[in-house]
């Protein structure tokens, strides 16, 4: 006999309700006080079993991962985190033990990243597992990073390094050959993102648009061009890889079109480079200045010797 709903709450809910304002989940809703002078800011994301995880996928690593994308885009607004809410559509197949992994993974980020869960809702559905979370985070009015700010001139700088996730899930599906270190290292970084949200803080006062890394270096880099109405130009050649990446076939490819990376993508005028240097040694944390905004609308991307690289079925060649 599977736990109530209640005993669920009872049981795995309310140790990671550890805020004041979760009320220990007693009440109809969380409260909270937001801060003088600062804005809420809040992201959602919900991941479906069969289609954004696979269903034997480890539960603690598929609520961290469900937990860090939406902390990913609170670092890409500037934000630090207050809280989440959850919600989870059980089928009945999902066992209470597997619950229980799930809720040791939200526990060991609550501890991890200074958070707790505010509240939610958990029902019963005739269809795959169903999960969503809602962050909330806050920041200082007025000082959100936008995706709308960037301009001709700007560079473009990339955190960490891209492509490793990619890579990893492609290993995880058995298209990929990687052995020893490096197949843990893809593979963890494809399950366990890790939210820039240290960075984003820091950059509020630096960068002039923002976006975190989910659907590909370009397809994201589209988006800040689109909303701010600019074009870029981008060498593919800078792009950072990891040591486990960085010798696989396909590994520039996936670091301009895989996606789940969650690094942080932005755009700083140049007189910063040094700031930004500086806050790269402070945060150990490469800051990679892979392009640069230009007027119009067009992207081009080149390799190290000024040739243009197009988009084929397979991948970016020489054009
Ligand atoms: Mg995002």
């Amino acid at each position: 006999m599977p736990e109530g709903e209640f005993e669920f709450i009872a049981r795995r809910l309310r140790p990671l309700a550890t805020a004041e304002g979760a009320l220990g989940l007693t009440d109809d809703a969380a409260l909270l006080d937001p801060r003088p002078g600062h804005q809420l800011v809040l992201a959602k994301d919900a991941m479906v079993a069969g289609v954004h995880f696979l269903p034997d996928d480890p539960p603690a690593e598929i609520a961290r991962k469900l937990l860090r994308v939406n902390l990913s885009d609170l670092a890409a607004m500037g934000a630090a985190p207050l809280g989440y809410l959850l919600a989870l559509a059980r089928p009945s197949a999902i066992a209470d033990a597997w619950l229980g992994e799930f809720c040791s993974g939200l526990a060991a980020d609550n501890a991890e990243f200074e958070i707790a869960l505010l509240g939610g809702d958990t029902v019963a559905t005739p269809g795959p597992l169903t999960l969503s979370l809602t962050a909330l985070g806050e920041v200082p009015k007025g000082a959100a990073l936008l995706r709308g700010g960037a301009r001709p001139g700007d560079d473009l700088w990339v955190s960490g390094t891209l492509g490793d996730a990619a890579l990893g899930l492609q290993t995880l599906q058995g298209k990929l050959e990687v052995t020893g270190e490096a197949r843990a290292r893809l593979i963890e970084r494809y399950r366990l993102p890790r939210p820039r949200l240290a960075l984003g803080q820091a950059l509020r006062n630096i960068a002039t648009a923002a976006i975190d890394i989910s659907d590909g270096l370009l397809a994201d880099l589209g988006h800040i061009l689109e909303v701010s109405g600019v074009g870029a130009g981008l060498d593919a050649d800078a792009l950072p890889l990891s040591p486990a990446a960085q010798d696989l076939p396909g590994a520039r490819d996936a670091a301009l079109s895989g996606g789940d990376d969650y690094e942080l993508l932005f755009t700083a005028p140049p007189e910063r480079r040094a700031d930004l240097e500086a806050l790269a040694r402070r945060l150990d944390l490469p800051l990679t200045r892979i392009g640069e905004v230009r007027a119009g609308s067009d992207l081009e991307v080149v390799d190290a010797r000024g040739q243009r690289l197009e988009p084929r079925s397979k991948g970016w060649q020489h054009f």
